[in-house]
């Protein structure tokens, strides 16, 4: 992978990022992702924001390599403490579990000011995304699921706004599984929670086997209910 020749899930993530915006990329590594929107768009300028310094590093390499230094800044901190308030109208924040994303965005949530779009492209646990866009004025616009080297990316787009109506019935299954996507269910999404299907059901027939506790019991029911969510959207899809 380099600037020009991104992986495909970055590629996608790219497809979303608005013409002429002023991007922040946030845990940006090889500052792969900021080097390739502004090669595309010369009108688009970026910040890479690192937590580590390892990554760091290599941004900075990266962006002087490809002579970017005056459209990329390159700095080094925490989630968005990186930004000023008003400075990006974009986020991409991508690679990373759903948790970390949701966390990154709700601790720096004042930063958010001036923002109009945020690209977040979760390896799992996008459920927890949704959620707390929902909870923080953030409506979803659009989704996308991708398969690359034998993992399934997802990749949430979401702008201000409210987006109640989208969730109004089968809230909970529209979380978990993404509103957009599971009505598309195309073939990668059903490869996806195919297999998390299977991979529940292991987990609750050992669940079954082992001494219970309430504990036990409770991720049994979660599981259990899953499991029934995901299995109503896929059957009524097949
Ligand atoms: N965004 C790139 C991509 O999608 O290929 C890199 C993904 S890499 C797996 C995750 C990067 O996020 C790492 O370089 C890590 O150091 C950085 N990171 C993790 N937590 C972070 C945080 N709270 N703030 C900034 N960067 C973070």
């Amino acid at each position: 992978m380099n600037e020009r020749q991104l992986s495909e899930r970055l590629v996608q993530v790219a497809t979303y990022v608005p013409k002429g915006a002023r991007v922040a990329d946030i845990g940006s590594d090889h500052a792969y992702l900021p080097c390739y929107l502004c090669l595309q768009d010369p009108e688009l300028s970026a910040i890479a924001g690192e937590v580590n310094e390892g990554p760091f590093q290599s941004a900075l390499k990266q962006v002087i390599k490809v002579g970017l230094k005056d459209r990329i800044e390159v700095r080094k901190g925490n989630g968005l403490k990186v930004l000023e308030k008003g400075e990006v109208n974009t986020i991409t924040i991508a690679g990373m579990g759903g948790g970390l994303i949701a966390t990154i965005l709700d601790e720096g949530k004042e930063k958010l000011e001036g923002v109009t779009t945020l690209i977040l492209q979760p390896n799992v646990s996008a459920d927890l995304i949704r959620k707390w866009l929902r909870n923080n004025s953030w409506s979803l616009i659009s989704e996308d699921i991708l398969e690359e080297d034998e993992k399934i990316y997802e990749i949430l787009v979401a702008h201000r706004g409210d987006d109640s109506d989208l969730y109004q019935e089968n809230s909970e299954q529209k979380l978990l599984l993404g509103p957009f996507l599971m009505k598309e269910c195309n073939s990668t999404f059903k490869k996806k929670w195919n297999c998390e299907l299977v991979n529940w059901k292991r987990i609750v027939t050992e669940f079954e086997k082992a001494t219970t506790n309430e504990q036990v019991e409770q991720k049994r029911k979660d599981l259990l209910n899953q499991i029934k969510m995901v299995e109503e959207v896929l059957e009524c899809q097949s």
